[in-house]
């Protein structure tokens, strides 16, 4: 049997195990998918190891732990710094990013977009910063610290700090922070945040499954919204791709797996 896990911390919410359980199952595929909590991302090689998983998937916050722990980087995960899913190929691991192109398709009903303010600056704001970019929609970025700014500044983006940041009109505005996922909070003080909407076109939040202090005040706002559903949808259906090699189309993977969405 071929096992797969998702790495994280925290990891309880994660909805992948149904996701991918549900296509391995429809399928007949003889394939298993648990989670993994992982609090140390240096340990994520060994443990990949030690469980003899064919694949896995990373979560907050580890992604860019795992880049570090891939044999090889395929894609755009290399300009990007940054890991969602490995494969074990004859021992190697091998690390691809299937949040950047899942989320550019998540976006699409959204229209036509100039610019979009993505707030955070971990793995998942990299991802969408680059995608972005590529897709000829501009990113600023907002982080609470500077920490991790460096990477935003030596790709040529503007990127602030709360400190360094003065408010301009953005169409999209992204929270990719972990703000909301497991406590009751903004990801920026709520004057800035209202300020910001006031000039949006559309927000999302990559927080999927539940209403987020950040999407309750999108919601005041009167923007059309989205939360994470939609991106977690087409990024596991890319990894799933990727886990069986491709031998069934992400036509056919989308509409199964989008049915362990309705449990
Ligand atoms: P990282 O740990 O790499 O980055 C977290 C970021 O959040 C950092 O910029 C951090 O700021 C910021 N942050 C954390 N807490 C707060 C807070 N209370 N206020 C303001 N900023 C805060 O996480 P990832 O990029 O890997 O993931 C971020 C989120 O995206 C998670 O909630 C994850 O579940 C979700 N996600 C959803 C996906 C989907 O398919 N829908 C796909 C990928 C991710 P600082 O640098 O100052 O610490």
């Amino acid at each position: 049997m071929n096992v797969f896990t998702i790495f994280g911390d925290p990891v309880s919410h994660s909805r992948s195990p149904l996701m991918h359980n549900h296509v391995f199952k429809t399928l007949s595929l003889n394939a298993c998918y648990t989670r993994t909590q992982l609090y140390d991302g240096s340990q994520l090689r060994d443990i990949f190891f030690q469980k003899s998983l064919s694949g896995a998937n990373i979560t907050v916050p580890h992604k860019e732990a795992a880049f570090a722990a891939c044999d090889e980087i395929r894609g755009i995960a290399k300009k990007i710094g940054a890991v969602n899913t490995i494969i074990n190929e004859n021992g190697k691991l091998i690390g691809y990013n299937t949040d950047a192109d899942g989320f550019i398709a998540a976006i699409q009903s959204f229209g036509p977009l100039q610019n979009a303010l993505i707030i955070g600056a971990g793995g998942t704001a990299k991802a969408l910063a680059t995608v972005l970019r590529q897709n000829g929609i501009e990113p600023v970025i907002l982080n609470r610290s500077s920490n991790r700014l460096d990477y935003f500044h030596e790709n040529g983006y503007q990127a602030y700090n709360w400190e360094t940041f003065t408010p301009d009109s953005y169409d999209l505005i992204i929270n990719t922070t972990s703000a909301g996922l497991s406590d009751d909070l903004l990801p920026l003080n709520a004057p800035l945040l209202t300020e910001l909407l006031s000039h949006a076109r559309c927000a999302i939040d990559v927080i999927y499954g539940k209403e987020t202090p950040f999407l309750r005040e999108v919601k005041r706002a009167g923007l059309p919204f989205k939360d994470g559903s939609d991106m977690l949808l087409e990024q596991g259906v890319l990894a799933n791709h990727l886990f069986i090699h491709g031998t069934v189309s992400t036509d056919t993977i989308r509409p199964i797996m989008k049915q362990s969405f309705l449990y």
